[in-house]
This record gives structure tokens, sequence and C-alpha cells, in this order.
């Protein structure tokens, strides 16, 4: 019986063929040896386990087969069976020599290396020196090399691999042909394990090989290895279950039920989930990277919906993973990453790794629970919270209270007593598909109307109907205006708001002075239509020529200047940055709109 091979080597790549999930490079090369534009130095780049050296060997048998066809030759094709290609495949070729830069970064090491470039290959076209790590030679050992590369004999190639790109100098990789070898895909790992086990006659389930394929992380190599362990431990059937315990992986949907209740603030329900999966032997460092992914991928979901078809899911991951997106906040989410991602090199670096996951879910469920900075200044302002109340503690209840923006009654103006008791005002006058309707019916009313009556249209009364929905009296300007822009008439709304001064406001009656160069008789004869419309009442307007008070927009503008000093002078806002360090105020518009809305100014 032969010697057992592991399956990472038994099925490492010999041709560009066999070479998974690197199509543009395998493409890149072939073009370039079909034109003749080989490059006599190659950069590999790419992460650990990626297939860097495995391309640098089939790299080399291209050049240095002695068995191909000329077709095979343009195509890079090696014959895999000739002595060049064996000797290359052992890693035994006189002509290729591989070396770990990590292990040999002096510069004695490459004038070594470049004393014997000199001297003509003996078995091959070639002599192929294989570098890699190659980041790792020291300053002069490049600075060797870069003499050679400039001018390197014909009969020479340098194939480069390394894993951090940034460390070769530039001067080195403007001399070479980059290539970026990518992160194999978890399809293309799935396929290449069904390859495999149809080759070995192993049976496995779907859903083990998509796990296995997860873990591997991009690398053939890690995934052939854990394959082989997933072999090891039942030969016969590859199970989800199997896998899941060799791997040391905790259940998902506990994982996901987990984040649940500590995004609910729910600590309890959480800290018991942890506690079974502990007792369970699952490893705290996983748990923490568990809660990480979990994380990432409801931050994914939440920003584009689509990332929950093309990430492999499971259908409940999937179904969690959106109805979680659907709830959170974006900064609850990313202030969780940064929690978990701090959080792990506590637990890594702890004593008692389990209570140090437990600190980090506590802490997650309370800030998952604090009001966000705006909602903390509004609730300060409506008052909620006293500044001897800013603690951590009181915070926390207080997000329970309604919040401010809720807070604000519908319903800002009182309707005068005489008026309640004559206008009946529909209860369904909230329903929002109604108040349109009425209002494009109350538009078109006026509109032609107006059309038709010409000099006196205020005296033209409007039938009260006690079917239509009508608005309560308004008592003050702010209220006229405040109707004009519910009704959608925005731009008489905004008329009034920047160019009338209002001199005498009663319920049915209004003074006022028109100001800049408004065509007030056509605005003042439409508000009294509308007005009408609107409340069911009769309304007379007067042209004034008294001062009257200022503006709506002069009056927004002073409480807005009122506003800010007030807010600026708030001992507060001081607290609330050292309750969120590293906030800023950026900006607060919204709040003061809100506080416009509120004081009735809008
Ligand atoms: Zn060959």
């Amino acid at each position: 019986m032969s010697e057992y091979l592991v399956l990472a080597r038994k099925y490492r790549p010999q041709t560009f063929d066999d070479l998974i999930g690197q199509d543009v490079l395998v493409r890149t090369l072939r073009n370039a040896c079909k034109h003749d534009r080989l490059h006599h130095a190659f950069m590999l780049f790419g992460v650990r386990g990626v297939g860097k050296t495995t391309t640098a060997r089939i790299i080399a048998k291209s050049l240095n087969c002695v068995g191909q066809s000329v077709d095979d030759r343009i195509r890079m094709q090696p014959c895999v069976v000739c002595h060049n290609c064996r000797a290359i495949a052992e890693g035994r070729h006189i002509d290729v020599l591989e070396m770990d830069a990590a292990s040999h970064t002096g510069v004695d090491d490459i004038r070594q290396l470049i004393e014997n470039a000199r001297y003509r290959p003996v078995a091959g076209r070639y002599k192929i020196y294989i570098l890699d790590e190659v980041h790792m030679l020291s300053k002069n050992a490049f600075n060797g090399l870069l003499k050679t590369l400039e001018e390197p004999p014909e009969h020479v190639k340098f194939i480069f691999a390394t894993t951090e790109i940034r460390k070769v100098p530039t001067t080195i990789l403007s001399r070479c042909q980059r290539f970026d070898l990518r992160r194999i895909s978890i399809n293309l790992l799935i396929k290449l394990f069904e390859k495999v086990c149809h080759n070995e006659k192993i049976e496995a389930e779907f859903d083990a090989l998509k796990l296995l394929a997860r873990v591997a992380d991009g690398s053939a190599r890690d995934a052939l290895s854990l394959l082989d362990q997933a072999i090891a431990l039942n030969a016969n059937l590859i199970t989800l279950d199997d896998t899941r315990q060799m791997l040391g992986l905790i259940d998902r949907i506990r994982i996901y039920e987990m984040y649940q209740a500590i995004m609910a603030g729910k600590i309890l329900d959480a800290l018991n989930i942890l506690s079974k999966l502990y007792e369970n032997g699952a490893d705290p460092v996983i748990i923490i990277q568990d809660l990480m992914e979990v994380t990432h991928i409801v931050t994914c979901i939440k920003i584009a919906p689509e990332a929950a078809v093309n990430n492999n899911l499971s259908e409940a991951e999937r179904e969690q993973s959106i109805a979680l997106a659907k709830v959170m906040r974006m900064s609850s989410l990313t202030m969780a990453w940064q929690m978990l991602a701090k959080g792990i090199s506590e637990v890594q670096a702890s004593s008692l790794p389990i209570a140090a996951v437990e600190m980090i879910i506590i802490r997650i469920a309370y800030s998952a629970e604090l009001p966000e900075p705006l909602d903390l200044m509004r609730m300060m302002h409506d008052k909620k919270i006293l500044p001897t109340d800013v603690t951590y503690e009181t915070t926390k209840t207080q997000t329970h209270l309604p919040t401010y923006a809720s807070s604000i009654p519908i319903e800002t103006i009182d309707m005068p007593s005489n008026a309640s008791s004559n206008i009946a005002v529909d209860d369904s006058r909230n329903d929002f598909d109604n108040l349109n309707y009425e209002t494009s019916q109350c538009s078109k009313n006026v509109i032609s109307d107006s059309s038709v009556a010409d000099v006196h249209p205020d005296k033209k009364s409007l039938a009260y109907n006690p079917n239509k929905i009508l608005d309560p009296m308004p008592v003050d300007f702010a209220g006229v205006v405040k109707l004009a822009f519910q009704r959608g008439e925005t731009i008489l709304g905004t008329t009034l708001v920047t160019n009338v001064h209002p001199v005498l406001v009663k319920p049915g009656r209004l003074k006022l002075r028109p100001q800049g160069s408004i065509d007030h008789h056509h605005v003042f004869k439409l508000l009294t239509q509308y007005l009408q419309c609107w409340t069911g009442k009769k309304w007379v307007i007067e042209i004034s020529n008294e001062k009257g008070s200022p503006t709506m927009m002069e009056q927004n503008e002073a409480q807005l200047a009122a506003i800010q000093s007030e807010f600026a002078a708030y001992p507060l806002i001081a607290k609330v940055l050292k309750l969120f360090p590293g906030a800023e105020i950026d900006n607060m518009t919204d709040f003061i709109t809100e506080i416009l809305v509120e004081r009735g100014a809008l």
C-alpha cells in the first residue's frame, strides 16, 4: 500500500488548467507568452495559501518543459511528465532554485544567487529563481538584486512571491510583471471539494462542504487540509454536524439569538445563551468573531439588501439577518463592531476569557440601549433629563420614555370655543389620503371660483358643507400660515411668511400689511377663499398701512438667533460630548426646526 498523500499535495495544480480562481493571471500570462512579451521577472502577490508557490512552479515548468508541442508552449501548458516537469514539481530541478527570502535575507545570499545566475542552465532552457516572501529581504539585498534585474542574462527568469507587496521597494516592483492572486471564492472551493470527493469516493453533505469552504477563507491549501481532517473524522460521510464539531464551531442560530438579545438590551437572556454555548465547548474568541461576522452581515444588508443574496448564508441566517437589518440603527451596528473589534484582544489577553466575553456583551447591550446623541440633546431640551441626571443609569432608563418627537402634540392650535360649537370636525381628519383628496377638491373649487368671480370674490359665500373635512379656526397668523402649508399651498404659505406683516389677527378677520413686490390683491383674494374653504367660516381680509408685527421670516430669524445663543450656553452639551467620546456637534438644523415647529413658528 502506497504512503498516504495529503490531499493538498495530491491535488496540487500541475498546470494552469488545474489552477482555480486565477483566470486573470492565467489569461495575462498566456497572452504575454503568445506575443513573446514574457517578462524576465514576475511578482506574485496574494494572501497566504492562495497558490503563489504553486503558480511559480507552473510558470517554471511551462518555461522549462521539453515535452510540449509548439501549441502547448504558446499556451504555457507544461506536459507534466517530462523529466524537467517532474523534477520541478518535486522541487529538485537543478536550474530551478527555490529560496525562502524570510530565512535568506542578507546581501551575501543574494550575491551568491547573482554569481550563480551567470552560468547557463544545465537541463532546462532557463535558470529560474523562485524567491518566496521576497519582502523580507534586507535593503542591501534588494540593492544587490536590482542590478541583475536591470540587465538580466537572457537565460535567467525571476519569480518573486510576497504577501506584503507594500514592503517591496518600488525600484524592484517597477522591473517586474505583477500578478495579484485572488482569494478563491467559496463557490469555487465547493466545486473543488466536490471534484476531490468524487475522485476519493467520499460522500459529503453540501452544507458541510460549504462550511469548510467558508472557514478556508479563500485558500485552496487550507481548504484541502480541512477536508483531510473531515475525512479522517468520518471516512464514509462528511456531515454538517461532524464538521461543526471538528471546527469547534457553534450553532449559528444560537449566535443570532444571542445577538438579538444583546441588541434588545436583554442582558440576562444573552448571558444565558453564552453560558450554554460555553458549556458546549465554544471558544470565547470564536464567539466574539461570530458576533463580529453577524454585525458585518447585518450592516451590509442594511446598506444594500441584495447582500443577503450574495452572502453564503443559510436560509435561517439570511432571514435573521434581514430582520435585524430592519430594526437596527446604523449607529448601534457600528458601535457594536468597534466594541467587538476592541474586545477580541481583551478576550485573548484575559486569564478568564469567558468573563471577558460577558463584560463585552454587557457593554454592547448597554450602549445599544443608549439614545443617539441627537435624541439625547432633544431629551435634554425637553427637560426630560435634568443636568444632575446625566449619568449612565439615568440615561438608560430615560430611553424608555416617549421620544421628544412623538411627544409634540399633533394639533398645536386650540380651537376657539365658539368655533368648536358650530363646526363639526371630522374624526377622519388625520387620515392622510382623505386629507389630500379633500385638499385637491377644495383647491379645484377655489381655482375655478376665482377664475369666474372677478371683482368681489370675498363676498362670494362658500356654502358650508357639514360633510367636508374642515380645519379649526386659526387664532394667530402663525396658525394661518401653518394651515396653508398643511393644505399643500406652499407658494401662498411662503409668500405669507416672507412678505406679509400681520397687523391684527382674529378668527375670521385679518388686517395685513404687504411688503415688497407682491401682487397683494391676488394673494389676499386667494387667501380669503382658501380660508373659507378650509375652515367653513367666512373670512375678511383688510389691507392695512399700519406697521404691524415683523414678518414670520423676521420672527423666525430672531428666534433662531435666540435658540442658537441659548444652545451655545447650554452646560449639558459638554456632558453629552463627555458621554460620547470623540463626538462632535456637527449640525443642529433638525433640532432647531423641531423647536420652531414646537413653538408654532413654522
Ligand atoms: Zn514537461
